[in-house]
């Protein structure tokens, strides 16, 4: 029978280098664990000797349990282990210590044995990697993974290998427990989410403006999405994929996230025949930021996030992106600015975005008029603005917008 892992330990990075603010952010990070875990099978996390321990009271759900963690913003690795409590260890090494026999590590040994032959897959060869976080246990790192290493070379017939092992069976020493884990995943880092306040992300159908919300949202900010339709309503948008990119990226947020849908129309009746059509990009690139901004004081945003990529398209060159918006005081954040399109399809495909950017959808800006300016100036935008009354526009698109709300609802959180 496969070896049951009951528990499963997560460590953290960034937040450990935190001062005085450390403690505030590990309880972001355990209550944020918490909610991520809600209805699975869990009995305690603690925060032990810089680790998260999940307890579990079901060690089937493993598996899936790790899967969920693995999005909580903030853990860098996530394993499954099997703790062996050093009430099995300690007496028997003692024995062997004063009888000046090499150590057995019993019980530690079988589980490892027992990992290495559940996991060992196509492995070739292995190494046993020691850590004891407490250090008043009476063996050395080397001798706990020497004598490990001897056990499961033994009985499972794999040479080990120190530079570049095929398997790394891992023992981790705490005080009250011995952690024995082969599996051992990258979680994203980052700082938990909620830590940085919240910002408006401008979100569109395509691959860029998912990958900068979620690198945000990996810096700790909250998002709220604001999204630019173009047809009469939202059935003849047909917004359906645009709440599915939503919805992916609510999967790393412990709360559920508003999505504010705001049709273009506004912005299309007062701009028509006003603005010349070279500018029709620029200035209309101009209303969504205008809206976004209005929106986002009012829902206690501290910044603005685009998926703007320098030089990408012709609205994105840097006399573009300075003159759109010279008035607009919240900080924009443009995570992307700096990467290329590689980088960034990239990325859509780690967060579980890219099916979905990819489906066809009939953005706003894919069908405004071609050919736009270059090097647009503000004095040039800011009177177009005046001429097509910019301000109505976009009080009337804002007036006339819808919410829903993406991610699962969790009545018992206290923080939102
Ligand atoms: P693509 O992957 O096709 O480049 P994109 O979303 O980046 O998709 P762009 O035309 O490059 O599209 O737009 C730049 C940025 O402007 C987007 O990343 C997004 O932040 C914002 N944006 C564009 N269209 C919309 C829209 N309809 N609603 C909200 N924001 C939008
Ligand atoms: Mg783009």
């Amino acid at each position: 029978m496969a070896l049951a892992t009951p528990i499963i330990t997560a460590t953290y990075a960034e937040i450990a280098l935190k001062g005085r603010n450390r403690n505030t952010f590990m309880r972001k990070l355990i209550n944020n664990i918490r909610v991520a875990l809600k209805g699975e099978p869990v009995d305690d996390i603690r925060h032990v000797e810089s680790r998260v321990l999940v307890y579990l009271t079901d060690a089937d759900a493993a598996v899936r349990v790790a899967g969920k963690m693995r999005k909580v913003f903030g853990l860098v690795w996530v394993s499954p282990v099997v703790p062996v409590p050093r009430t099995e260890i300690d007496d028997e090494l003692m024995a062997d210590l004063e009888a000046e026999r090499e150590p057995r590590l019993t019980r530690v040994c079988e589980v490892a044995i027992e990992l290495t032959e559940q996991n060992r897959g196509t492995a070739t060869n292995f190494k046993v990697a020691t850590r004891r976080s407490d250090k008043t246990f009476a063996l050395k790192s080397p001798d706990i993974s020497i004598a490990v290493g001897a056990a499961v070379h033994q009985s499972c017939e794999l040479p080990g290998r120190m530079a570049d092992p095929d398997m790394l069976v891992n023992v981790l020493v705490l005080k009250n427990d011995v952690l024995v884990f082969t599996g051992k995943e990258k979680a994203f880092g980052g700082l938990p989410s909620g830590s940085s306040g919240r910002a408006m992300v401008l979100l569109s159908g395509g691959i860029d403006s998912p990958v900068a919300a979620w690198l945000m949202m990996r810096r700790g900010l909250r998002p709220e999405f604001i999204h630019f339709y173009s047809g009469r309503n939202l059935q003849e948008a047909d917004v359906a994929k645009i709440i599915v990119l939503a919805e992916n990226l609510a999967t790393y947020s412990p709360v559920p996230l508003n999505l504010h849908l705001v049709p273009v129309v506004p912005f299309e009746m007062r701009s028509i025949g006003v603005v010349p059509d070279k500018y029709d990009m620029v200035m209309f690139r101009r209303f969504m930021f205008k809206c976004a901004n209005r929106l986002a004081k009012h829902n206690s945003c501290r910044a603005l996030i685009s998926g703007d990529s320098l030089g990408q398209v012709a609205s994105q060159t840097i006399h573009n992106l300075g003159a759109i918006t010279p008035d607009i005081e919240m900080p924009i954040l443009r995570p992307l600015i700096g990467m290329d399109k590689m980088e960034i399809t990239a990325w859509s495909k780690i967060i579980g975005a890219f099916k979905t950017s990819i489906l066809p959808y009939r953005d706003c800006c894919s069908i405004r008029s071609p050919k736009p300016i270059l090097n647009a100036r503000p004095q040039d935008l800011l009177r177009y603005s005046e001429d097509m009354d910019m301000e109505e526009a976009v009080y009337h698109a804002l007036k006339d917008s819808d919410m829903v709300l993406v991610g699962k609802e969790s009545p018992d959180n206290s923080e939102k």
